[in-house]
């Protein structure tokens, strides 16, 4: 069950920025904060969390949006797709808007987060649901349950 089947590509909307992976992924989430309602235009943000020296960009340049505070959220310059953000003080990890993957019918959220702030008629497949974010002390395990049981991509 290692198997991931790397590298991913991906890209915006447009075309003008694309990304590879190359590198497992840690874990993926669903947010239903109203912050990640706005800025998908959606009911929840989808990421997935991609170690930092496994993730680049190979084409284009994107530009810094959202709240432009302390976590950065990067955008495609031209079509404005949501493409990754930088967490606040977590240097060790990206994560990657899900849906900005080329192949992403494989992959579901596996943690889900804000559910306090979820629109009332909102479900996910998620296997643990935290009214804000799991506390710092239940990562690990929840990376350890990931590596170990999340589905893996089709050949
Ligand atoms: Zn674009
Ligand atoms: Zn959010």
């Amino acid at each position: 069950m290692s198997d991931w089947n790397l590298p991913w590509e991906g890209g915006c909307r447009c075309g003008q920025v694309r990304l590879r992976i190359s590198a497992p992924p840690l874990l993926t989430m669903a947010c239903h904060c109203t912050g990640c309602q706005k800025m998908t235009a959606g009911p929840y943000s989808l990421s997935i969390a991609i170690p930092s020296d496994g993730f680049a960009v190979t084409q284009g340049d994107p530009v810094i949006g959202g709240l432009h505070g302390a976590s950065r959220h990067y955008f495609c310059p031209h079509c404005l797709s949501w493409l990754f953000t930088r967490p606040e003080a977590m240097d060790s990890f990206v994560n990657v808007r899900l849906t900005m993957l080329d192949k992403v019918a494989w992959m579901k959220p596996f943690v889900e987060t804000w559910t306090r702030e979820k629109l009332p008629w909102v479900t996910t497949p998620a296997m643990h649901s935290y009214e804000t974010v799991p506390e710092f002390e239940s990562y690990a395990g929840l990376l350890q349950e990931f590596a170990d049981q999340a589905e893996r991509p089709a050949g």
